[in-house]
This record gives C-alpha cells, structure tokens and sequence, in this order.
C-alpha cells in the first residue's frame, strides 16, 4: 500500500500527463532529398518531433540505397550484376526473391509485357548517353530475348540465368520496391504522416496531417504542368511516362519503356499512373499498362484487384479505371 502524500504525488503526476496527452501538439514538416537510383528522391515527413523525422528520414534514404546496392546492374557486388555475368547459380537474399516473385506474377498477368530480362535491349539503345541512337534491326534481334522467362529459382536462396540472351534489369520495378522500403522504416520509427516521392514514384504513410495527401499528376507534354491531381492515404502511386529518359529524332520520340515483342519503345501511350496498395506493385503495373497501351493496359488494371489506373493513349485521349472516375480533380 502507498502511503497518502505519496498516493497524491502519483496521482497528480498521471493527471499531468493525461492533461498532456490530450493537449494538441504543435506538428512540424521536414522535407529532404537525395539522389538515389539516378532519382531525385524526396521525403516528407509529419510529426511532433523535428529530431525524430530527421533520423526517420536519414535511415529511410539509407534503406534505399541498400536496395539501390542490390538491384543495379552497374554495380559490380549487386546481385543483378552477378547474375548477369554467369551462368551459374548466385546467391540471392530474401528481398531480391520477394521483388523477383511479384515481377515475375506481373508478367505473367501482362503475357509478358512486363519483362525483366531486357538488360541487354536497355544497354544496346543506351537512353542515358550524351548521344543515344536508334539501333537497327539486326542489333536489336540479336539482344531480345526469346521467352518471357528470365531465372529459374533453384531453392530459397539460390537463382540461375536461364539463358545468355537474359540480362536482367529490374529498373521498371526497383524503385517502387526501395520507396516500400523506406515507408516501412518510417512506420517503425513511429511516423504516422510521411511521403515518398521518387521521380514519379510515390508512397504514402498515413495522410498530411488530418487530412489525405493531395498527389499531382504530370501531364505527359507540358513540362512542370499537371495533368491532375488525386488526393491519397496510405497508398502509392505510380506514373510512367515517354518524357523520361528520351529523345527525338526526325519527328518521331524514342523513350525508355521498350516493347518486348518489338525492341523499339511502346508506341501507344503517353503516360500511365498506377493506384495500388504497394509502390513495387504499382511501378511495374504502370510500366506494363504502358505496353500493352490504352485498350489491354485499362482491362488489365480493371482486373488486378486493389488497382486503379489513369491512360494518357499516344493521341492524348486519357481512359480511367471505374474506380478512379470520382476520385480524380482535373486541372
Ligand atoms: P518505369 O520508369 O518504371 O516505367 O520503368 C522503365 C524502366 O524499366 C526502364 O528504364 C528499364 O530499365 C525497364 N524497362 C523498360 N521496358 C521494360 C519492360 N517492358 N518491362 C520491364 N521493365 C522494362
Ligand atoms: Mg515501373
């Protein structure tokens, strides 16, 4: 038993802190960025304590980078890079399995139009140089793989290339991957208020404060224009576009969203934005849509459960999926 001055000091303490408890505490905004996976990367996060969402932030771009490490063809201890220069069995970690298994259901849901062994295609057109150029038909034959398959799985932690025509480039899904990534280390670092937006890339924990994050959509011709804008709680949202990564030549525009059928970029839209519960869902789901274009991409994002969709079609005409119709604000 407590004694009675000692029971009233007890007493008064719990009272102050339930009086503190319920008082509305002041929230503050930290906004950083940083360039990972060849994106500028922002992180915002929300909350009482500024110390706190700086340290979330700081370990958040760290979690990224670790799956920038692993998923980047040019670095040379990833295990992309591995596999991509032996025939052998490579080791791999849990986390590459877990991206390697939903592209690979993403694929399948596509026919393959979502395929992550198109490395050799993606190094021969070389979007990123100085002087990119358009490849000919002969070279282009020479690096498309024949199957849509890339790596047989031989047991929990062990992969195989299934042919020399594979090399693997998971850049249609890694970054939605990473921002997952991130978002879970926010989570546990206690943020209830957090966004991620990697080059288009973008995952949400919890809404802006009280209310939902409100999200804009580039427009795929107006640079620094929207298109719309979409408010968002907790989900992701994807957007790929033939304005990333691309150059013209006599009229006609070459990007980095290749068809696996062709070689040559997909032709028929313009851009495609993804509403899904996961970033790594949404990224490929968008990059698939985007070649299988307006008619195939809508039906496919129509049918995937938990999934909506916007179609910009290479004549600017813009489809979305029954879901998102009232959702959306145009601009
Ligand atoms: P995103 O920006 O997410 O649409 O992804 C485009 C990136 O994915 C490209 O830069 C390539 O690294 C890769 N990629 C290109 N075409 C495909 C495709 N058909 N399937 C999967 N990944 C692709
Ligand atoms: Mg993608």
């Amino acid at each position: 038993m407590l004694n009675r001055p000692l029971a009233l000091v007890v007493g008064m303490i719990l009272l102050l802190v339930v009086v503190w408890m319920r008082q509305p505490h002041p929230q503050t905004e930290v906004a950083r960025t940083a360039l990972i996976m060849g994106t500028l990367v922002e992180i915002k996060g929300v909350g009482p304590d500024k110390d706190q969402l700086e340290k979330a932030i700081s370990e958040a771009f760290s979690a990224m980078r670790v799956e920038e490490d692993r998923f980047s063809p040019g670095i040379a201890t990833s295990p992309v890079f591995l596999i991509n220069h032996t025939l052998e069995p490579v080791e791999v970690g849990p986390q590459f399995l877990e991206l390697f298994a939903l592209g690979q259901r993403i694929s399948a849901e596509t026919r393959g139009a979502f395929h992550m062994g198109l490395g050799g295609l993606i190094k021969l057109w070389d979007l990123g140089s100085v002087s990119p150029r358009v490849p000919s038909e002969a070279e282009i034959k020479q690096v498309l793989p024949a199957s849509t398959d890339t790596l047989t799985v031989i047991n929990t932690n062990r992969v195989r290339r299934l042919s020399p025509a594979v090399q693997l480039d998971l850049g249609g899904i890694a970054k939605g991957f990473a921002v997952d990534r991130a978002l879970e280390v926010l989570a546990s670092a206690g943020l209830e208020s957090a966004s991620i937006n990697a080059g288009g890339d973008i995952g949400l924990l919890g809404g802006h404060g009280e209310r939902p994050w409100r999200i804009g959509i580039q427009h795929p011709r107006e640079a620094g224009e929207l298109l719309a804008t979409i408010d968002l709680k907790g989900e992701a949202i994807v957007t790929s576009g033939d304005y990333e990564r691309a150059f013209m030549l006599n009229g006609v525009r070459y990007h980095h969203i290749f068809d696996p059928q062709t070689g040559y970029p997909a032709r028929n839209c313009q851009s495609v934005s993804v509403v899904a519960q996961s970033v790594a869902e949404a990224d490929a789901l968008a990059t698939a849509a985007f070649v299988l274009g307006p008619e195939e991409g809508l039906r496919m994002l129509e049918e995937v459960s938990g999934v909506e969709g916007l179609i910009v079609a290479a004549d600017g005409t813009i489809e979305t999926t029954s879901g998102l119709k009232d959702q959306i604000q145009w601009q």
